[in-house]
């Protein structure tokens, strides 16, 4: 194996810092699963698009075969646009819009979480959890049932649909005439995120599909935005790159996290 295939890749601007990545070492296979948490990140609207990144980075480094944790967040929140949607005529606009309104900060940001933040972590640990090499391999073995999500108000990227937060600044302009066919769209994402959540059980196990799997990545850049995940793909030809490595992390998968 070359040296290129296995240095890890970094590009998120700013890096992540010890702090934030020490936290997300454990976040999602521990506090996820507590009630008060997955409420705030309900009326949050899920991390910005900082810390979604962040997720999916570690996430990816540290269980790229499992990566149930972030699947659950992001199916918990697409139910939650399903649910926005299902609001009857003439009112729907303005209800839907109340309900895809945050009402909380970004869980992670409300923590004092940020570029600066230090943790005390082994700095092995810190390169591996923050090496983006796996999450590169997955956005390009995926590529192909996530693109056409990607927003171009966020990206400037031709094609795609309008992300949560540019919807809700199109129906603030009055410029929101798509309601049907973004009811249409978010459900058939919200079910295909569902049958990727459900082939983590034992019973359903290989019963996903590529498009399934690309449906996470399509439900993140949704709800939090495509800015800084656009920029992520898009920095140092990283299809190219995730290509040829085939994702190839140095890291472990982490052990399970104390109860
Ligand atoms: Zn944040
Ligand atoms: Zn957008």
């Amino acid at each position: 194996m070359s040296k290129a295939q296995t240095a890890p890749v970094r590009t998120i601007t700013p890096p992540l810092s010890t702090g934030e990545v020490n936290f997300l070492w454990w976040f999602i296979q521990g506090s996820l699963m507590n009630a008060p948490v997955r409420e705030d990140l309900r009326r949050g609207w899920g991390p910005c698009e900082r810390h979604t990144l962040a997720v999916l980075i570690v996430e990816n480094a540290l269980r790229p075969h499992y990566l149930h944790g972030p699947v659950i967040l992001f199916h918990d929140l697409l139910k939650r646009a399903v649910a926005a949607y299902a609001y009857a005529w003439p009112l729907h606009d303005l209800r839907t819009r109340h309900a895809l309104t945050p009402t909380r900060p970004c869980h992670f940001c409300a923590m004092g979480l940020d570029a600066s933040t230090t943790g005390d972590l082994p700095h092995e640990r810190y390169l591996c959890a923050s090496d983006e090499t796996n999450l590169r391999a997955f956005m390009a073995t995926t590529y192909n049932g996530w693109r056409s999500w990607v927003c171009p108000t966020c990206t400037g990227a031709p094609g795609g649909v309008l992300c949560r937060r540019h919807i809700l600044e199109a129906q603030e302009a009055w410029e929101h005439r798509a309601f049907e066919d973004e009811k249409a769209k978010i459900g058939r994402l919200a079910d295909r995120l569902g049958r990727y959540e459900r082939a983590f059980a034992v019973d359903y196990q290989g019963t996903d599909t590529l498009e399934d799997r690309a449906a996470l990545v399509a439900a993140a850049g949704w709800v939090a935005g495509w800015g800084q995940l656009w920029d992520f793909w898009t920095a140092g030809a990283s299809r190219e790159r995730a290509r040829q490595s085939g994702g190839n992390s140095r890291c472990t998968e982490a052990e399970a996290p104390p109860h």
